[in-house]
C-alpha cells in the first residue's frame, strides 16, 4: 500500500491523504497529533473513501492556531505506519474589533447557547460523501473582503478568536448557491448567524452560509451544486450585506479556497 500526503501544510488547511495498492480499503487512519488538541472528534478513526481505480482518500484538517507538525497513523492489519507533516502559521496580525454595545448584547444573549448547540449537533453527522463534482463558489460574482483565519480580539486583552470563514460582500438579494451536492441539515433565522443554511455533504464535510436575508430551503431537502438556497443579507451579527461561507471537516473550519474548483481539497502551492 502507498500513502501520498502533502509535503507541507498551513493552519486552516483541508487536505487528503491518498491511499492506493492492495488492501488499502482495509486501512484505518487517525490523525494522532489531534489527541489532546482542542478540536472536535480528536484522532477519530477514519476509513478510506473509495474514489475509483483502486484509489482511496482520507480527509484531514489543520486547526486554526496549530503550528506544530501534524502526525498521522495508518494501520493495516498488524502494521502501523507513522508519519508527520510540518505545519506553518498564516502570520496574520491580530485585528482588534471594538464592537458596539448592541453586538455585545447579542453575544451575551442566552439564545446564543441554543444556536451554538444546534450547530454543534450537525458536526456529529457521518454520512457517505454525496458529491461527484468539484466544489464551486456560492456567489456567481464575488470579491473577498474578510479573509479566512483572521485572528481577532473582541475586547482589549481578550482571547483571540479566528474568523472561521471567508466573507464575500454582495448586494442584498443576490442568490446564494450550494457549493456542492448534499442534504440541508439546518435552515432558519438565528441570533448570531442570521439567516443560516448548513449543508451536510457527507464524509464529515459541511458548508455553512450566514447572514442571509431569506432562506429558501428546508431541513432534510437534498440540494445539488449550484441550487439557490437563499439570498445575501445582513442578518445576525453583521454590519453590511455579505455572505459568510464556511467549509468544515468534522466540525473544524478549513479555508474555503482549498475547496473551490476541486473535487478534493488541496492546499495551495506555496
Ligand atoms: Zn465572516
Amino acid at each position: 500500500m502507498t500513502v501520498t500526503a502533502p509535503v507541507t501544510l498551513r493552519e486552516g488547511d483541508a487536505f487528503v491523504l491518498r491511499l492506493s495498492g492492495a488492501r488499502a480499503s482495509l486501512a484505518r487512519v487517525r490523525f494522532s497529533s489531534e489527541a489532546g488538541e482542542k478540536v472536535r472528534f480528536p484522532a477519530e478513526i477514519l476509513t478510506p473513501i473509495a474514489i475509483g481505480n483502486g484509489e482511496f482518500v482520507v480527509l484531514g484538517r489543520v486547526d486554526l492556531g496549530k503550528t506544530t507538525p501534524l502526525e498521522y497513523e495508518v494501520e493495516l492489519e498488524e502494521s502501523v505506519m507513522r508519519r508527520s507533516i510540518p505545519v506553518t502559521g498564516l502570520a496574520q496580525p491580530i485585528q482588534r474589533l471594538n464592537l458596539p454595545a448592541s453586538v455585545n448584547a447579542k453575544l451575551a444573549d442566552p439564545a446564543r447557547a441554543a444556536e451554538d448547540a444546534a450547530v454543534e449537533q450537525v458536526y456529529t453527522r457521518r454520512t457517505p460523501p454525496m458529491w461527484t463534482r468539484p466544489f464551486q463558489d456560492a456567489l456567481s460574482r464575488r470579491t473577498r473582503s474578510s479573509a479566512f483565519g483572521q485572528p481577532r480580539t473582541y475586547e482589549t486583552g481578550g482571547p483571540v478568536d479566528y474568523h472561521l470563514g471567508t466573507d464575500y460582500p454582495a448586494a442584498a438579494g443576490t442568490p446564494v448557491r450550494a457549493v456542492n451536492d448534499g442534504t440541508v441539515v439546518m435552515a432558519g433565522m438565528y441570533l448570531v448567524r442570521g439567516g443560516l443554511v448548513i449543508i451536510d455533504h457527507g464524509g464529515g464535510v459541511s458548508s455553512l452560509y450566514f447572514h442571509q436575508r431569506r432562506v429558501t430551503v428546508k431541513i432534510g431537502q437534498q440540494v445539488s451544486r449550484g441550487d439557490p438556497i437563499g439570498e445575501v443579507g445582513s442578518t445576525g451579527l453583521s454590519t453590511g450585506p455579505h455572505l459568510h461561507l464556511e467549509l468544515r471537516v468534522r466540525g473544524q473550519a478549513t479555508d474555503p479556497a482549498n475547496w473551490m474548483n476541486r473535487l478534493w481539497p488541496t492546499p495551495p502551492s506555496r
